[in-house]
């Protein structure tokens, strides 16, 4: 029987190959008056070009770094008090999508950045409009932003982060690089099975998280072994669903263990989520979790966990500590990875002594 759930989405999802193409009219559609546009140096040209074809961009702050730093947050903002835009739109990966989602929120505050990093909650928001560049983060339909200040990353959930609308357009994944579409895969499939098993699951978010895998899993090895346009498209649609399969059910513990990886061995958010989820696949094997490994077309979970493994070591990802920077410290990682608060939306509770030892397991 299917029990009830609540499912929020207050975002508006245009998608297609070449959609950013509309960008003008998109806008209009979402009545945006004033924007500014925020990106990373990759897409500094492409923000300029669009800020000529889209007379609603007043302004581009185009110094984006991965694992965004506060002080772009706070230099967008700026730029939004000064032009009195209505909007902040990204266009970008997550990196860049998070940081418009924080500025958008500071802009409309008297407080400085910093007094809402440090803990004053963010009220009220700017219109928001995520164009992922990436097939990845599924941060363009949720209320997340993962902002760093030196090397203190900070993830935020807050409602007012939700964007006003997305623009899905696989086309901007075209020029992603084989490494960097294999990371932000499996950030996408982690994302997806782990809205599968948290223990906030739904049947609506069940629904959008297996069709996710299934896209992922048919797509993954030819979206970064040939970069063809049918693959990142469905990439692209994949990364969507799973982003609204987690945007309600939530993460759980490869998202809980891949914060103190992240911090202490310098891995990329997809690849640090990546390093346990073939461990967490084998300890969260369940009847549930069996019967969705079969439905993906293997013979049971260990195979599937098998495959995952397998297309981290094709594309020459980290699967042991050995590889990575970092002194390696089991207890520190055990500890933080237990008290992190996703841990508590792992179907199966693990104590230090269990985490320590599937960690122990990738020496
Ligand atoms: P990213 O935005 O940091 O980009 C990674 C690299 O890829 C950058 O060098 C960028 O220039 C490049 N790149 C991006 N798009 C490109 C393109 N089309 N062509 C060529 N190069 C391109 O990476 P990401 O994985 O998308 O985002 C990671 C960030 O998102 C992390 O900070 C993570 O914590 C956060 N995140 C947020 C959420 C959320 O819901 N808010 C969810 C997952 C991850």
């Amino acid at each position: 029987m299917i029990e009830p759930f609540l499912y929020d989405l207050p975002t508006k999802i245009y998608f297609g190959f070449g959609k950013l193409n509309e960008l003008p009219a998109l806008l209009k559609d979402c009545g945006v008056q004033r924007a500014v546009l925020v990106c990373d140096r990759f897409f500094a040209e492409k923000g300029e070009a669009l800020r000529q074809s889209a007379p609603q961009i007043a302004a581009v702050f185009s110094d984006v770094e991965p694992n965004p730093q506060l002080s772009g947050v706070k230099e967008t903002a700026r730029l939004v008090k000064e032009t009195a835009a209505d909007t902040v739109i990204a266009l970008g990966g997550g990196s860049s999508i998070d940081t418009a989602k924080y500025a958008a929120a500071v802009a409309c505050s008297d407080l400085s950045s910093e007094e809402h990093f440090n803990g004053v909650p963010l009220t009220a928001a700017k219109k928001i409009i995520a164009i992922p560049t990436t097939a990845g983060t599924g941060s363009e339909v949720t209320s997340v932003s993962v902002i760093s200040r030196g090397n203190d990353k900070k993830t935020t959930h807050n409602p007012v982060f939700q964007p006003t609308a997305c623009i899905v357009d696989p086309a901007l994944t075209m020029t992603v690089p084989a490494r960097t579409t294999l990371i932000t895969g499996l950030d996408a499939f982690t994302h997806a099975i782990e809205a599968f098993w948290s223990v906030r699951h739904s049947a609506l978010t069940d629904a959008l998280a297996t069709e996710a895998l299934r896209v992922i899993i048919a797509n993954l090895e030819a979206s970064f072994t040939e970069a063809t346009k049918e693959s990142r498209t469905a990439m692209a649609y994949g990364s969507l669903l799973a982003g609204l399969a987690f945007s309600n059910a939530k993460t759980a513990g490869c998202h809980a263990c891949s914060y103190p990886l992240s911090m202490y061995h310098h891995l990329p958010h997809g690849e640090a989520c990546a390093f346990t989820l073939d461990s967490f696949i084998r300890l969260n094997a369940d009847d549930r979790l069996e019967s969705l490994a079969k439905t993906l077309g293997f013979a049971d979970c260990d195979a599937l966990a098998d495959e995952i493994y397998r297309l981290k070591v094709k594309g020459g990802l980290r699967v042991r500590f050995a590889d990575c920077d970092g002194e390696l410290d089991l207890n520190r990682l055990a500890t933080e990875s237990a008290e992190h608060m996703l841990m508590r939306n792992n179907p199966v509770q693990l104590s230090v002594d269990e985490l320590k030892a599937m960690f122990a397991a990738l020496k």
